[in-house]
């Protein structure tokens, strides 16, 4: 991710309504102002109806990782929200992809979406380690920031809202160089000098500023004292504003029109604040609305296939793989799974996201977007349930305030649409 392009992937399928659950899941607890840990569970876009309440909230803005960071997966939260917005906003404009069939995804940091014909062209040039495909403003404002300051080796790149990863038609890969002949014959364009890791898909429609739109709507969402002009053009103040949004998402995420609906996390439970190194324990309430009964053989794991950076080894059956849920959830019911996660030893706050499948056999019957900052500093243990309230943000619901970090989880679960059928 030290390319020009740096990495990133993830958006999300749906909705995230899952903040509302969260909190419902909380139980009215609140995670501490010190937080560690966010998570988020996200829901599919237009696949949950219920309405976003809850507020997620992170002291750690976009533009606290301007200095402090190189990856892009500090933004994944927010990033997810983006990505589920314009999929809410143009259903069709980018589909997700997976790892395997010839496809590897290197990091935690990419959002595995691509337009349409992008993506099958990707996956008939086979053999391809993707290190970025699509990318949100929140990505690319910080590769922008990092390259301007010379930081992580990055060596070009687009001013924010002109990147063609933001429009889902360009990939970076970690073994560029022995596949240029191969993208070269499936419409993919080796053709940015000085950013060698770079492909553009060309013939993929252009919806670049799609992403500013997006962002611009959700902040509108979650600040109805501070709207800004939906134009989908990048300016000064739709920066102002992205940079002081928290990482980890905002407390209402992406709207859309009710649909269907498939697989929902209607509760979350878990500590309030976990330190580098500790153990946290979570206990998630899964709705089935699918019309497919989930067996207790179903197995949690890590969507992407990569070993996971919150494996908990005393709980998990892998680095890939939490385990069986344990319980038959027909369709129509709830089931109830408990999770452990171990924080990874970090020396400045972390957020750490992952998405999680829920799979019976070869099947996916759903995804969760699982979202954890692990603040070193915090107070391990300590609850802050008695100042719920008080996480709220003040300014408009998102962040910001406070001392410091806190658990959010917010779940999502989600289920992708085209899996259920
Ligand atoms: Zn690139």
């Amino acid at each position: 991710m030290t390319s020009a392009h740096g990495s990133q992937r993830l958006f999300g399928f749906a909705p995230l309504s899952a903040t509302s659950k969260l909190h419902t899941a909380l139980g009215g607890r609140r995670l501490g102002p010190l937080g560690l840990a966010s998570l988020a569970l996200c829901g599919a876009c237009g696949l949950d109806e219920d309405p976003h309440t809850s507020e997620i909230s992170s002291e750690l803005s976009v533009a606290s990782f301007v200095t402090s960071s190189c990856t892009t997966a500090v933004v994944i939260g927010l990033s997810r929200q983006i990505a589920n917005e314009i999929g809410c906003m143009n259903p069709s404009s980018l589909t997700r992809f997976s790892a395997g069939s010839g496809i590897t995804i290197t990091s935690n940091a990419v959002l595995p979406y691509l337009a349409a014909n992008a993506k099958s062209d990707l996956q008939a040039v086979g053999n391809v380690r993707v290190n970025s495909a699509f990318r949100t403003i929140a990505q690319q404002y910080l590769l922008l920031q990092w390259h301007d300051r010379g930081r992580c080796g990055i060596r070009a790149a687009a001013p924010v809202g002109r990147s063609n990863h933001e429009s889902g038609r360009a990939v970076d890969l970690a073994n560029w160089s022995a596949r240029v002949g191969a993208m070269a014959n499936h419409r993919w364009s080796h053709d940015v000098p000085g950013d060698p890791v770079h492909f553009d898909h060309l013939s993929s429609a252009d919806i670049r500023g799609r992403d500013v739109l997006a962002f611009q709507r959700l902040w509108n969402r979650n600040h109805p004292g501070d709207k800004i002009a939906t134009d989908g053009d990048y300016g000064p103040a739709t920066e102002a504003r992205l940079k002081k949004s928290p990482a980890t998402g905002f407390a209402t995420g992406a709207s859309c029109t009710p649909r269907v609906r498939a697989a929902d996390l209607v509760a979350a439970d878990g500590p309030d604040r976990i330190a580098p190194g500790q153990t946290a324990h979570y206990t998630l309430t899964l709705a089935n609305d699918t019309d497919v009964d989930w067996p207790a053989t179903t197995t949690l794991r890590i969507a992407d296939g990569n070993a996971s950076e919150l494996y908990d080894a005393a709980t998990w059956t892998s680095s890939v793989e939490l385990g069986a849920i344990g319980v038959a959830v027909p369709a129509g019911t709830q089931g109830v799974v408990d999770i452990d996660i171990a924080a990874p030893s970090v020396a400045t706050p972390t957020p750490i996201a992952t998405q999680l499948a829920l799979v019976d056999g070869t099947t996916q019957l759903g995804t969760l977007d699982f979202a954890v900052t692990v603040t070193p500093d915090g107070d391990a243990n300590t609850s802050a349930d008695a100042d719920d309230e008080s996480d709220v943000d003040v300014s408009g619901g998102c962040s910001a305030g406070g001392s410091a970090g806190w658990l959010a989880l917010a779940p999502a679960l989600l289920a992708l649409r085209r899996r259920r059928r």
